[in-house]
């Protein structure tokens, strides 16, 4: 069997999924939780239909680590007899900036990038840094482990699309410019779109709609990322769970001066705070938002009309960047099984050439699947995500399998 073990660390997480790339099933997933805090495991081998829940301490990731080898090789829930068997461990790390533009094998010096790129991305990099040599040290020695960068796709957006109207200096000494993110996911599903359209991705222009709790939406051409909503980090583009999304920059100093914000506080209110829970004082769970919608809540109205008001606009936008589009594709939680927001999205829409066949488009939820008309101009397409599945790929491709 060919093992990849996926590794997605937070600071205080470890998800995992141990992938048999064989046949691309999924042997066992789960998280180790709470690291830092106290510590809790959830473990499950999905055709067993077995759950393990434990608490226990997690100081630091290795504990973690050595918690995931634990579950992994021993108890019920055990699906290898030793971590020996895994080909390569994958990670998905969040920002890559310039110094990375694909997926490669971690060496000290890599780890000692990824972890001065912290700088840009605080509450990511530094834990991933953490996390990588947690596991080198609790890994067979020589287990080769490959890094991939939810930036890396978008490294071909050309100048124009990625720098920011500020002091040139800005971004030559401070690295301040658009990177985007989900780049594993819009790559992921850009080309499982043209598959299913039965087309080489170069030969199509497409608008990638990942919407979850964080959201990003992509010009992708020819398989290429041209343009994204996302920005120097997760917060810009459109409305999400918790974030604002984009705002007037001189709103976000006029807000800090006016509660009397450091600049700490102001990104925490602006990440945590904002988006939909600010917005609508509901939830910052797009479920929540469409059952008040139902209900006539107002604020959860003007919420989800915002949300399909801007993703319809990145739309026309990149249209217009890539003189066209043939297909939109929605993925994520929301693109996936959110018809209302499809609906809404599409709605109105005909000068562009999209039209949905709004029965099925009702009917489809976490399904590859068509849903524009056939007269449509515009493909639509429902397609589901599966960054863990392409980073299991990815890290294949570095270790030469
Ligand atoms: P993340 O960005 O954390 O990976 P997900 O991609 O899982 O998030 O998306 C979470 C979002 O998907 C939530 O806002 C949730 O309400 C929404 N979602 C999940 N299932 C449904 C559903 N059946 N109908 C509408 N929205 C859904």
């Amino acid at each position: 069997m060919n093992l990849v073990l996926v590794v997605n660390a937070g600071s205080s997480s470890l998800k995992y999924q141990l992938l048999n790339m064989d046949d691309e099933s999924v042997l066992a997933k789960g998280n180790c939780d709470r690291i830092g805090i106290d510590g809790h495991v959830s473990h499950k081998v999905p055709s067993r239909d077995y759950v393990f829940e434990q608490d226990c301490p997690f100081p630091t990731h290795t504990e973690a680590f050595e918690k995931l080898v634990e579950v992994l090789t021993t108890g019920d829930g055990k699906v290898i007899d030793s971590m020996s068997e895994i080909s390569a461990v994958g990670h998905r790390i969040v920002q890559g900036a310039e110094v990375f533009d694909k997926a490669c094998l971690v060496t000290e010096e890599v780890i000692d990038k990824i972890d001065a790129l912290s700088e840009l991305a605080p509450v990511h990099n530094h834990p991933h840094a953490l996390a990588l040599r947690a596991c080198t040290k609790v890994l067979p020695k020589g287990t080769p482990q490959v890094v991939v960068f939810d930036t890396a796709f978008h490294q071909t957006m050309p100048p124009k699309a990625y720098m920011f109207g500020l002091p040139y200096e800005d971004y030559k000494e401070l690295h301040v410019r658009k990177y985007g993110f989900h780049g594993t996911s819009h790559r992921f599903v850009s080309q499982s779109l043209a598959e299913a359209m039965g087309k080489d991705v170069k030969d199509l222009k497409i608008v990638s709609c990942h919407l979850g709790n964080g959201s990003s939406i992509t010009a992708v051409d020819g398989g290429k990322s041209v343009d994204t909503s996302m920005g120097f980090t997760p917060l810009d583009g459109i409305i999400m769970g918790t974030r604002s999304g984009a705002v007037d920059p001189s709103a976000v100093t006029y807000v800090m001066e006016k509660h009397g914000f450091t600049p700490h506080e102001m990104s925490q209110y602006m990440n945590k705070k904002s988006g939909f829970l600010g917005l609508s004082k509901i939830s910052s769970d797009n479920r929540d938002i469409q059952n008040a919608c139902l209900e006539g809540n107002e604020l959860a109205i003007l919420t989800s009309d915002m949300l399909q008001y801007q993703i319809k606009k990145y739309i026309g936008s990149y249209a217009a960047a890539m003189n066209g589009i043939d297909a939109v594709l929605f993925t994520g939680g929301i693109g996936e099984n959110s018809w209302e927001v499809r609906e809404a999205v599409c709605e109105n829409m005909e000068y562009f050439g999209i039209k949905i066949d709004k029965e099925l488009n009702r009917s489809i939820r976490g399904k590859l699947r068509k849903i524009s008309t056939p007269d449509a101009r515009v493909e639509v397409w429902v397609v589901p995500t599966n960054e863990e599945l392409l980073i299991a790929r990815d890290t294949l491709a570095v270790i030469g399998k």
